[in-house]
């Protein structure tokens, strides 16, 4: 068996995370006598220095071409005061909407090991944390119409957020098939008592929930499920939300957890490959540095294998490799605990793909 991957390592900390995930994908490739094919695409600020633009046509084509896209991160200072449709993040908005990945799936999961490396009360902690948060991604106000207008003594400058109705069904249908294979608990996530478009994603939510009759739905407002996040987080199972929402919920889960090095993200639409990538940015203060903790893009592959190439054993393999690293005690320097053994990025890919094999 073949498989094409579409491997784009971006800015910063990018390409050093995106090596050790080609080290964990051969040890996979050994035991499951499967190839990967690899090619290298340019993404980000490393594109806009190098063609002009963000997300060149080549990029593009040949990610639609593959099996599934792994990305690094894309941004850094250099590129901050660029105009925003010139700026790195705007080739990661396209690449998203090129391929039409409207759902954007987080998984929140606290490793037992690094129980004392979250920022919460081990009381809190207890039983272990595992909340998925499902975030669209290919709309709402990062995508609706922006502008900005000169103005007596400055601008003026403004935003939209826009939901239609089949944007809102086919995530809130995805995350319902993911908590059906959870613990049949979803959330809407929203800000129904201020926004319209909040309000049209409950009237929807409540009509497919009737499709779903297993699954518990409950609403929250959004600066209640922050709270709660923190407060009791196994009250929630899967959240459901807008891009934005859950761009910040998603960033604060990851501190449930201890560090944002450690979590995965994948990407996927109806159809064709999706984009897996961990969920931080390319972090420029430990870029080059050695200290970038891989392991949320390694657990990224463990997504991609099983969402994309249906590999559902190969995934656990990567999930269970990265758990026996930890019990043995290694430790990037952001999860860092008394009596562990520190170690950098290249030898935390090292330890990670000798468990595989
Ligand atoms: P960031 O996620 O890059 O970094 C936030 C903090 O977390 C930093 O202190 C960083 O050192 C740390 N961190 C991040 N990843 C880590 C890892 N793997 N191991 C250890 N520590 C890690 O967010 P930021 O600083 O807000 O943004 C930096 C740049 O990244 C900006 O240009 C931003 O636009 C971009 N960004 C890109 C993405 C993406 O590519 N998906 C996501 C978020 C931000």
């Amino acid at each position: 068996m073949d498989k094409k991957i579409a491997f784009i390592p971006g800015d910063g900390v990018g390409p050093e995370i995106i090596k050790q995930v080609v080290k964990v994908l051969e040890a996979v490739s050994k035991k499951y006598k499967i190839h990967f094919e690899y090619e290298e695409l340019l993404i980000g600020g490393i594109a806009i220095d190098q063609t002009g633009e963000p997300l060149p046509k080549k990029t593009i084509e040949i990610c639609k071409e593959s099996d599934a896209v792994l990305l690094g991160a894309v941004g850094g200072w250099k590129w901050d005061n660029l105009p925003g449709d010139l700026r790195p993040e705007a080739g990661l908005l396209s690449i998203r909407k090129e391929l039409g990945v409207f759902a954007n799936l987080r998984p929140a999961i606290l490793f037992p090991q690094l129980k004392s490396a979250s920022f919460l009360r081990e009381d809190i902690l207890e039983g272990g944390i595992d909340v998925m948060i499902v975030r669209e991604l290919i709309g709402g106000i990062y995508f609706g119409e922006k502008k900005r207008e000169n103005i007596e003594n400055g601008h003026k400058a403004w935003d939209t957020m826009v939901y239609s109705t089949y944007e809102i069904e086919r995530i809130v249908r995805k995350a319902y098939e993911i908590a059906r294979k959870r613990d049949n608990r979803l959330t809407l996530v929203d800000k129904a008592n201020v926004l319209e478009s909040s309000r049209l994603w409950r009237e929807v939510t409540a009509k497919i929930s009737q499709e779903y009759g297993g699954v518990r739905t409950s609403y929250m407002y959004v600066d209640n499920a922050a709270m709660q996040l923190i407060r009791n987080p196994k009250q929630f199972d899967v959240i459901v939300t807008g891009n934005m929402f859950g761009d910040i919920l998603s960033d604060e889960a990851s501190m449930l957890t201890g560090s944002l090095g450690m979590l995965p993200s994948a990407s996927l639409g109806e159809d064709g490959p999706g984009i897996y990538e961990p969920i931080h940015g390319s972090a420029p203060d430990i870029a080059g540095q050695d200290k970038a903790n891989p392991i949320g893009t390694i657990m990224s592959i463990a997504m991609m294998l099983r969402y994309s190439f249906d590999m559902a054993d190969a995934a656990i393999d990567v999930e269970d490799a990265v758990s026996k690293v930890l019990d043995k005690g290694y430790r990037t320097l952001d999860i860092m605990q008394n009596g562990m053994t520190l170690v950098g990025t290249e030898k935390m890919g090292d330890v990670i793909a000798d468990a595989i094999n």
